[in-house]
């Protein structure tokens, strides 16, 4: 590992090196207080707008323009099967097969599907794990699948929980949970990064103890896709969805992803919540009475897509897709790392770190627990140009997005926290 230097020639430097930074260029910064260019450290919460998004969006305006209903056929980009288009960059991003993965609909309606097809309930085998800080989308999904099949919430969803004192789980704690817990569990779901603490888990280990009781592992990548190096075909995830305007820069309330491991996805007597974008594309148009679903990930698709949305997520995918997710979690853990160090180095004790140190159960959010009034501070904060958000009841996150932000920026928000903190 490098040695860190906390002064501006340092950071300067790091920059100077660092091979992904003309991609910063790619992305509109907004301005923030006193800077005409925000310190953002917002992109685990929404994205910066990639230029090319603005362009991909208006090919297709002036397609719809230009070909009116022909635009399905006749656009540069058919919108028939434009989707189709971010399948193998979206593969790639999550380490899944091509036929695994679709974008479609939004984060917490693409749980619910995936909760329609994967939790079938038993006297016996009826409850959902999830993590007692879960984002609360996430709970009132499980929450409301088990009353929707007849079961007391209460009873049903299995919290888990950081042992007293302890902000983090422990590894052992989940799969003690798994084994204790096994053979009431349908459903295991867990958010990787976790949207408060930012920590991060081993997938593979998870779904192998999973499996081992026949539980239905279920991921949520929110704070994942696009943040870390993640294999789901390997790891053996059953499935996973996440949003896209987060670290993937799609744009607020942008289309979602969706990942279906292959054993389930080629089994087409998988129940499902059927739509006609599912069904088989030889014959979809013959607009049939019986559902013919398509093999893999598409067959749970629902309706056409939202082809301006699968525009700006198309132009964000294609940076991620040249730089690949190996090298950009490397200037990841690198640039996360300094700002860890520029924020250790501020003294006094109003504030500490809850993210785990480990690089390895981390992606690139720290998630700072300040002592007296954290809001004060975050606008305090914003004011001088800094953007990172707030969540209940005392946690600032600050996200170093690898692929815009640099080293310069890491100093220079620890130099502003450093004299607000000093008073
Ligand atoms: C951001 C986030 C959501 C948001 O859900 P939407 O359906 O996209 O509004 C849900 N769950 C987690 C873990 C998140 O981080």
């Amino acid at each position: 590992m490098i040695e860190f230097a906390n002064n501006l020639e340092f950071a300067k430097q790091m920059d100077a090196q660092d091979s992904l930074r003309k991609y910063r260029f790619e992305f509109y910064f907004p301005r923030s207080g006193e800077r005409t260019q925000a310190l953002y450290f917002a992109g685990n919460s929404l994205g910066l707008a990639p230029v090319n998004a603005r362009k991909y969006i208006n090919e297709e305006l002036d397609d719809w323009a230009h070909f009116g209903v022909e635009g399905h056929f006749e656009a540069r980009h058919p919108w028939l099967s434009y989707h189709e288009l971010v399948t193998a960059m979206s593969a790639r991003l999550v380490g899944a097969l091509p036929e695994e993965v679709v974008a479609m609909n939004s984060l917490t309606v693409n749980l619910h599907l995936m909760l329609v097809t994967f939790y079938k309930p038993t006297k016996e085998r009826f409850k959902i794990a999830i993590e007692s800080d879960t984002f609360p989308s996430d709970r009132y999904a499980v929450q409301s699948q088990a009353r929707f099949h007849g079961f007391d919430a209460a009873e049903a969803i299995l919290s888990i929980t950081p042992r007293p004192g302890e902000d983090l789980l422990q590894e052992k704690d989940i799969l003690d949970i798994i084994e204790k817990h096994g053979k009431e569990l349908n459903i295991l779901l867990i958010g990787d990064v976790n949207y408060l603490t930012g920590q991060a888990f081993d997938l593979a280990k998870i779904a192998a103890a999973c499996h081992a009781q026949g539980i239905i592992f279920g991921v949520n990548l929110a704070h994942g896709a696009g943040n870390l190096v993640l294999n789901l075909h390997d790891d053996d995830v059953d499935f996973a969805v996440w949003c896209s305007y987060k670290y993937l820069n799609s744009g607020p309330g942008g289309i979602a992803g969706c990942f279906i491991h292959q054993r389930h996805g080629q089994n087409l007597e998988r129940q499902r919540f059927a739509g006609w974008w599912g069904h088989n594309k030889e014959t979809r148009f013959k607009m049939g009475p019986e559902f013919d679903p398509l093999p893999g990930a598409e067959g749970f698709q629902l309706s056409n897509p939202p082809i301006f949305q699968l525009a700006a997520l198309r132009a964000s995918l294609e940076y991620f897709d040249t730089i690949g997710m190996v090298n950009l979690r490397a200037k990841s853990k690198l640039l996360t790392a300094y700002l860890e160090f520029v924020l250790l180095a501020i003294p006094g004790d109003l504030f500490s770190i809850i993210t785990p140190s480990d690089i390895a159960q981390r992606g690139a959010q720290l998630s700072v627990r300040v002592k007296n009034s954290p809001q004060n501070l975050l606008k305090q904060l914003q004011a001088k140009g800094a953007i990172c958000d707030f969540r209940q009841p005392d946690v600032i996150r600050v996200s170093p997005a690898p692929l815009y932000c640099g080293f310069e920026d890491v100093f220079e928000f620890g130099q502003i926290l450093e004299k607000l903190v000093k008073g």
